[in-house]
């Protein structure tokens, strides 16, 4: 069985990061989300939400992790569509919009350092919200977000997707720790048997 590495956010956007939760580190599949509580650690562990907005048993809830996987894998191809330089489908939008609508949240005022501010406070009351929260993400990503900078990590095991937020946009890996370094170590590996 493959260990499942700790989540990471090299996607640049909480929506890459999302669909990066399914992974290839070193080449075999990896799931990140294999249990509904999994979902939630995710979406604290993004900052999606915070520990206690979820005010329904997540182990109870039948079809969860179903239904985050579908969605997932619709953000996938989406991204992946994306890349392909090809417009995000009428059908992906009409998914979003149905999900969204099950979204709920209530402004709230809190102060802090003696500002107020008004962040949305969520209730998580069924899957329908926890879904409906995770595609406002998407939703943003789809409005918000420069789609020439989304690009697929260049090592050819790689699944994941990240927003290329560089100066001169030239990043090629997820992430330099993983795949980049490994990919360096190959072409200096390479060098040296060439002699130069
Ligand atoms: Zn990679």
């Amino acid at each position: 069985m493959n260990t499942i590495p700790p989540f990471d956010h090299v996607g640049g956007h909480p929506l890459i990061d999302f669909v990066n939760t399914k992974m290839t580190p070193g080449g075999q599949l990896v799931d990140q989300l294999a249990r509904n509580g999994d979902v939630v650690a995710w979406m604290v562990d993004v900052g999606m939400i915070e520990e206690g907005t979820v005010l329904f048993s997540v182990s109870d809830a039948q079809d969860l992790l179903d239904e985050v996987r579908a969605f997932r894998q619709q953000m996938r191809d989406m991204l992946a569509a994306i890349v392909a330089e090809q417009p995000v489908a009428e059908e992906t939008i009409g998914v979003i919009n149905a999900q969204l609508v099950h979204w709920k949240a209530t402004p709230q005022l809190i102060k802090t350092d003696n500002v107020y501010k008004r962040p949305f406070a969520y209730k998580l009351t069924g899957s329908a919200q926890l879904l409906a929260l995770l595609t406002y993400t998407a939703a943003q990503f789809v409005t918000d977000v420069d789609f020439r900078y989304v690009k697929q990590c260049d090592k050819s095991t790689c699944i994941r997707y990240f927003l290329d937020t560089s100066r001169n946009h030239s990043r090629r890996w997820c992430s330099m720790e993983g795949c980049g370094n490994r990919n360096k170590a190959n072409k200096h590996y390479a060098r040296k048997k060439r002699g130069g």
